[in-house]
């Protein structure tokens, strides 16, 4: 496991219609929380000796036994950050991350981080520790951009457009206060990326949508709307999977167009899966026990997206659960139920080692809130014609006149084929790094960090390798 999410409260001050996290109630976590979470880690690691934790199907059993099929042999370097502690291991796989989430994360205010952000990166030490935030940046002060600075922590924000757009769904009031927390960033020299939730009103405003990042010079990823486990009246705003699709193929026409001018890393990440042969972010790989999210009570979750519902709690950090203790719990099983299920169910996609058979979460959605092994995320539809976009398109850029004349004339054995293109050139930038694991909630990674997780090899198209061959 190399990312835990944690949710210093689940209280929000925003009302986003179409919020299906949690957003409302609870007391703050308390230093107990943290203590406990720092010595429940600590005492993981130490019996994992820092391979991957949480990696089942014959890579990392419960005794610890590592894995000859962890993909590439070991994580890429992963250089420190400003706040980021010298690890034991040089091939940076002794390394976690640690996203503050919501409920709104700054709301406990910049006390808590001057307590919360030493306890952790020290308490964790030698193990390297990166920060980052998932916030509205409503509450953000210069004390907290200043604290920020002091432990390299990124900022990631939501926001869905330009402002009649984005209030629409978010709430009066919610653009300003959000470009207010951007700006104040940035006069600390914190660059900050987005979350662009796309919703059933706003698609057809993707034009608007994408020429405001680009004016305001903000990267961003896409996310769809999609129903609630706990609000039955967010549905409304969800978007459909064959939307979902469409939006994202229209998005990548005018992504690759304006290359040089803003980033999609939803994008990013999914042309370089197709060029690697593996999965980018959590939606397209296993994502059980990559991710754990720590709600403010210490109860621990599969993801953020659960946090505040005890129903799907895998442990309490108090207890400071084993692996295996981890791993029996009703909803890990459940979960692990599916992910074999999925790979049958999957199986003959062309796509299945770059998607993995999708979001577990949105999965239970479209199940009645019941994880039965054989619910299945409806956006297939959609990832299956994104990735089916950007294979196509990439392979004519790599027969492209252009490219091939590049190819003969100078050749290059470190691009091989990939050298004229726009999306050749973003596949140029991985492939991902295998163990650098992003929950597709955060945007906060810093530009040119990869997004992406691992996967199995799909054993199918494989541009990178391709490449290295010729
Ligand atoms: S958003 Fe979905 S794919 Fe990502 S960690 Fe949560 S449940 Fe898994
Ligand atoms: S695209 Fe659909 S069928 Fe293919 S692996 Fe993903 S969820 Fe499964």
């Amino acid at each position: 496991m190399s990312h835990l999410m944690l949710v210093p409260s689940l209280a929000c001050p925003a009302s986003c219609a179409y919020c299906f996290g949690p957003h409302a109630g609870g007391a703050t976590m308390g230093r107990e929380t943290l203590t406990a979470i720092v010595e429940w880690q600590r005492a993981l690691r130490a019996t994992h000796d820092g391979h991957d934790l949480f990696d089942e199907g014959g890579r990392g059993e419960p005794g610890g036994r590592d894995t000859e099929s962890r993909a590439g042999g070991g994580r890429s370097g992963q250089t420190g950050g400003p706040g980021a502690n010298g690890g034991p291991g040089a091939n940076g796989r002794d390394s976690l991350e640690i996203t503050f989430h919501g409920g709104e994360p700054l709301v406990p205010g910049a006390r808590w981080y001057r307590e919360a952000l030493p306890l952790l990166r020290d308490g964790l030490a030698p193990w390297r520790v990166r920060f980052a935030t998932q916030s509205n940046l409503w509450l953000l002060t210069d004390e907290l951009c200043e604290l920020f600075n002091e432990y390299g922590v990124s900022l990631g924000t939501s926001l869905d457009g330009p402002e009649a757009i984005n209030d629409a769904q978010r709430g009066p009031g919610y653009y300003a206060r959000t470009m207010a927390g951007i700006e104040r960033a940035r006069a600390h020299g914190i660059e900050v990326g987005a979350i662009c939730t796309f919703t059933a009103q706003s698609v057809p405003h993707a034009q608007e949508i994408f020429d405001f990042f680009v004016r305001e010079g903000l990267d961003f990823s896409v996310h769809a709307a999609v129903p609630s486990l706990r609000y039955p009246e967010a549905d409304r705003w969800s978007i459909t999977p064959e939307a979902h699709g469409e939006l994202l193929i229209d998005l990548l026409d005018r992504y690759l167009e304006n290359l040089t001018r803003v980033r999609i890393s939803t994008l990013d990440s999914m042309a370089r899966s197709v060029s690697a042969g593996h999965g980018g972010i959590c939606t397209f790989g296993d994502c059980l026990g990559g991710y754990l999210a720590i709600g403010p009570d210490g109860s621990i979750y599969p993801c953020q997206r659960f946090a505040g519902m005890p129903e799907f709690a895998v442990g309490d950090v108090a207890a400071r659960p084993s692996l295996v203790e981890l791993r029996e719990s009703p909803v890990w099983r459940e979960f692990r139920a599916r992910e074999e299920h999925v790979k049958e169910a999957c199986g003959d996609c062309a796509y299945f080692g770059l998607c993995r058979g999708g979001c577990p979460y949105n999965a239970l959605t479209s199940s009645g809130g019941a994880l039965a092994p054989t619910a299945s995320d409806p956006h297939c539809v959609s990832y299956r014609r994104v990735f089916g976009a950007v294979t196509e398109r990439a392979m004519a850029e790599v027969f492209s006149p252009e490219n091939l004349d590049a190819v003969v004339e100078r050749p290059d054995p470190e691009r091989g084929l990939m050298r004229r293109g726009p999306l050749l050139s973003i596949m140029r930038e991985g492939p991902p790094s295998v163990g650098d694991r992003r929950p597709c909630s955060a945007t906060s990674w810093p530009r040119g960090t990869s997004c992406l997780r691992r996967g199995p090899d799909s054993g199918r198209l494989r541009l990178g390798e391709l490449s290295a061959d010729l």
